[in-house]
């Protein structure tokens, strides 16, 4: 089973855990030097920190509290360090700015390199990277640990769908990077334009930077005869390789020398028990140019089998498939769900094809949730009773797994739309009604 850092991917846990120790007090005293934590930690004493679970005798860092301190608030090093800028893919608000010294640059390739290589791949393989290269940390972040493990990398970015098929073609593609939405939206072009998905020469898929279900995976994997693995990153923990599925496929593995994981109660922000799911709060362990502590995530997850090692004879905790972001939870006629559930069934009908919307609505003080799916030409002929039969099967499902009722509309393959980059599932209309 291949390595990319044997030593540090399975080190024992007493000594990641001193490690930890190690370097969270560094991390206290180097934040020190930023003009937000100069300030929010004045009264720390680092003496008091012996064990990982210590940290949480630290505030947390919100988002509120990096868009307040736009532009170099949390910065530790002198401006002439610092050598690339990201920002986060936030659509609302001010947008989250996180900067980078050379070091910080060679850490996260390096972490990178950890999760490729933990999957199976690397030199020799030709890798093609179809997502958004820029200020999204997905394009340049696999990118740089890509070239680091030696594959031909092609920096192909996102869109153009026709040519993404032509260089998959040509260059004989062996492992693609793509969101979930836009790689599935691949594979009906290639279908629109003769190709059989199957008949290329993928074999690995990494796929994040969006919830997917267990069944989407699937989907990938079976349409194009690869093994996906989940990939999971924000920019404000550098982006991508943060957690990386393993061969095993059973949980994320989060690098544990580079982050200090907690999971929270994201109402009360307590410590829930190893394996309640809650929010995600993650502290970077050694960076340089902005350190981040206890930064709340947003991010819904759960520990899976806290200590015990992996099959794969990793050492470095697994964390669950992310749930959705705690600003997903939709309430619907008083019902908690998220879109990830009706996902979940959506996809477990290969009648269906991959995009979708949901759609909430306000009738007579009432919410209504239509659920707008497209039919895969492919499997369906048109015939009314087996339509009929499948929207009641469709509907009963969604309603057995999130307890409303749904209306479920069909629409023309290809007519609802497409995003390259992080979809847009759920279109909430209550508020203008
Ligand atoms: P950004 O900082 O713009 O890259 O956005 C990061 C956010 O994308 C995370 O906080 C998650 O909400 C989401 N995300 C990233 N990777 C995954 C993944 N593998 N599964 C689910 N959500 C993800
Ligand atoms: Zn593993």
């Amino acid at each position: 089973m291949p390595f990319w850092d044997k030593e540090m991917e399975t080190l024992p846990r007493a000594e990641l855990e001193e490690m930890q120790v190690k370097r969270l007090k560094a991390t206290i005293a180097r934040s020190q030097r930023s003009v937000f934590y100069r300030t929010r930690l004045k009264e720390i004493d680092e003496s008091r920190f012996n064990k990982p679970e210590d940290v949480a005798l630290l505030p947390f860092t919100t988002k509120t509290d990096l868009r307040n301190n736009y532009d170099f608030g949390l910065v530790t090093v002198p401006k002439n360090e610092i050598i690339r800028m990201h920002a986060s893919s936030g659509t609302t608000g001010k947008a989250t700015v996180i900067f980078h010294t050379r070091k910080d640059i060679e850490t996260w390739a390096e972490l990178v390199a950890r999760c490729i290589v933990m999957t199976g791949a690397g030199k020799g393989d030709v890798f093609q990277n179809i997502i958004s290269y820029g200020l999204f940390t997905g394009g340049l972040g696999l990118h740089y640990g890509a070239e680091k493990v030696g594959m031909l990398t092609i920096p192909s970015g996102v869109g153009n769908t026709k040519r993404q098929i032509q260089l998959m073609k040509d260059f004989k593609t062996t492992v693609f990077h793509a969101t979930p939405s836009y790689i599935l939206y691949v594979s009906e072009v290639m279908v629109e334009e003769g190709y059989d998905p199957n008949g290329f020469d993928l074999r690995i898929g990494f796929v994040g930077a969006e919830p997917h279900s267990e069944k989407t995976r699937q989907r990938i994997e079976d349409t194009f005869d690869i093994d996906a693995y989940n990939s999971y990153g924000m920019s404000e923990l550098n982006g991508p390789g943060v957690a990386f599925e393993c061969e095993e496929k059973n949980g994320m593995h989060l690098w544990e020398d580079r982050y200090l994981l907690e999971v929270v109660d994201p109402r009360t922000g307590e410590e829930l028990a190893p394996g309640e799911e809650g929010e995600l709060v993650v502290t970077t362990l050694d960076r340089e140019a902005m350190p981040i502590i206890r930064y709340r995530t947003g991010d819904l997850a759960r520990i899976v089998d806290e200590g015990e090692r992996c099959a794969c004879g990793r050492t470095h905790v697994r964390i669950s498939r992310i749930k959705g972001r705690t600003d997903d939870m939709l309430i619907v006629k008083g019902v908690n769900l998220y879109p990830s559930q009706i996902e979940d069934v959506l996809m477990s009908f290969p009648e269906v094809a991959a995009t979708y919307q949901i759609v909430l609505k306000r009738e007579s003080s009432l919410d209504t949730l239509t659920v707008r799916v497209e039919l895969n030409p492919k499997l369906f002929d048109g015939d009314l009773r087996k339509l009929k039969k499948l929207e009641y099967e469709i509907t009963k499902n969604i309603q057995d797994e999130i307890e409303v009722r749904p209306t479920v509309e069909f629409h023309e393959p290809g007519s609802l739309p497409r995003s390259e980059g992080k979809a847009v599932r759920v279109i909430d209309l209550r508020g203008e009604l």
